[in-house]
């Protein structure tokens, strides 16, 4: 079997002597989409965080691709195929998106990938020399999209790619975000709507108080449960 592209065992963490994460425990396996939900507060920063090295856990592992990634820092574990697209996004803001998606390979595929990119995101096509900083959020984060689809990683992780976008916009990301798992890139996605992100995920991570409260299927998710750790009601 193939190792989960990313896993937690056990994982402790937090900010200096305040802990957030208590004993997280899932896996992510290749091609796979999860979503991440819980109410505010409730840890799911702190895991994308951890995952990507910017928290180090104080117990359990951290794996990506099957190996221990606790010690290894936030670009070896770019290297080792976890992308992580923060919320506010991480394009360079002051350059056109032909240079976002130029700079995202090795000189040697620059040729083709602002083709590649475009193919798998038109919307980018129309607006190849705008300078990114003037885009809109939506278009940002599809540049965003565009990039770590570019990079071809086993996974990208999103932290609330739709915060403060219009509806329209949600079905554009949403769908981007389809192209990426359809790719085969696995998805980790932290999202404040719950039914999109429900239909696209394959596996959900409960988070509550900074512990699983559920791990396991989209479809059999208990909607009480959903309910409970949204709204504190027991
Ligand atoms: P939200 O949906 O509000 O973003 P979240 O589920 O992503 O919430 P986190 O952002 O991971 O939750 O926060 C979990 C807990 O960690 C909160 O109690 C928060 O106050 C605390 N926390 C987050 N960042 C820090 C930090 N840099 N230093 C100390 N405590 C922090």
């Amino acid at each position: 079997m193939t190792a989960p592209v990313l896993e937690f065992a056990g994982v402790t963490a937090g900010y200096g002597r305040t802990t957030v994460l208590r004993d997280v425990s899932f896996a992510v396996a290749p091609g796979t989409v999860t979503a991440m939900l819980g109410a505010n507060g409730a840890g799911k920063t702190t895991v994308l965080r951890t995952a990507s090295g910017l928290v180090r856990p104080t117990s359990g592992e951290v794996r990506i691709a099957g190996t221990v990634a606790n010690r290894r820092a936030p670009n070896q574990r770019a290297k080792d195929g976890f992308c992580l697209i923060p919320e506010g996004r991480g394009v360079f803001r002051s350059l056109s998106v032909r240079d976002n998606l130029r700079l995202q390979v090795p000189p040697w595929r620059r040729g083709e990938a602002v083709d590649e990119a475009v193919e798998a995101f038109p919307v980018l096509g129309e607006r190849i020399t705008q300078i990114a900083g003037t885009m809109s959020g939506g278009q940002q984060q599809m540049l965003a999209l565009a990039r770590a689809y570019l990079s071809k990683p086993s996974i990208v992780a999103l932290d609330e790619v739709s915060m403060g976008l219009a509806p329209k916009i949600v079905d554009e990301i949403f769908a981007s975000l389809r192209t990426l798992a359809s790719a085969g890139i696995a998805l980790l996605i932290v999202e404040q709507y719950v039914q999109r992100a429900l239909d696209l995920a394959d596996q959900v991570v409960l988070m509550d108080h900074g512990s699983t409260s559920y791990v396991g299927s989209a479809s059999d998710l208990d909607e009480a449960e959903l309910m409970r750790t949204y709204l504190g009601v027991s």
